[in-house]
């Protein structure tokens, strides 16, 4: 029983001391949270197109902890800045005619919400795997929300994403969106930041 207990303490000191790469490794199986890659959502009601982005604050600021220092407190106040500028990240035609109306950021790097439950909302695809608790201590997210107002939304044929260009340590981001032309989904990259409708 004593050998039990020890190689069980052994097995949490040896997962919780994993270098980086096997630990993603074992975050990519889950399909989400992967560095690299976020996710979009586009919505046109009526008028209004809402975008949310989720990402993996790594993307972001290149940590995902509390920032401990000046240097990092001042890259998370800068990429805070830089994300609720939408009208930079997300082109639409000029014809449409849209424009910012709100744009907020959340994240548990922030300090405005529990972190448990910010790992647990962005997380729920890990709740039940074994691994969720090592994986809940060492990433967080980054998230923004954007409403956009349009005159003419029915000219909103294509939007011009430039994260990439903001955020070079995003490489790809999924698109899931709805429009009065359908819904659909691509993948972003670097040499392809637009999405056609
Ligand atoms: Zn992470």
């Amino acid at each position: 029983m004593n050998v039990r207990i020890a190689l069980h303490a052994l097995t949490a000191a040896l997962i919780l001391n994993l270098p980086a790469a096997p630990a993603e490794d074992a975050h990519r199986e889950h399909g989400a949270h992967e560095h690299g890659v976020g996710s979009l959502t586009l919505a046109l009601d009526g008028n209004e197109m809402e975008i949310e982005l989720e990402s993996p604050a790594a993307n972001l600021v290149g940590f995902e902890h509390a920032p401990q220092d000046d240097a990092q407190r001042a890259a998370l106040e800068r990429a805070v800045a830089l994300l609720k500028d939408g009208e930079r990240l997300f082109s639409f035609p000029k014809a449409a005619g849209c424009r910012l109306t709100a744009a907020s950021v959340s994240s548990s790097l922030l300090g405005h919400e529990p972190a448990e439950q910010a790992d647990h909302e962005d997380h729920q695809a890990h709740a039940e795997a074994p691994t969720a608790a090592v994986e809940h201590e060492s990433h967080a997210d980054l998230d923004a929300d954007y409403d956009f107002e349009c005159t003419h939304p029915e000219k909103i044929d294509q939007v011009e994403v430039g994260l990439f260009a903001a955020f070079p340590a995003t490489e790809r981001l999924k698109v899931q969106y709805v429009t009065a032309r359908g819904q659909g989904g691509a993948e972003l990259t670097k040499a392809q930041p637009r999405i056609v409708f």
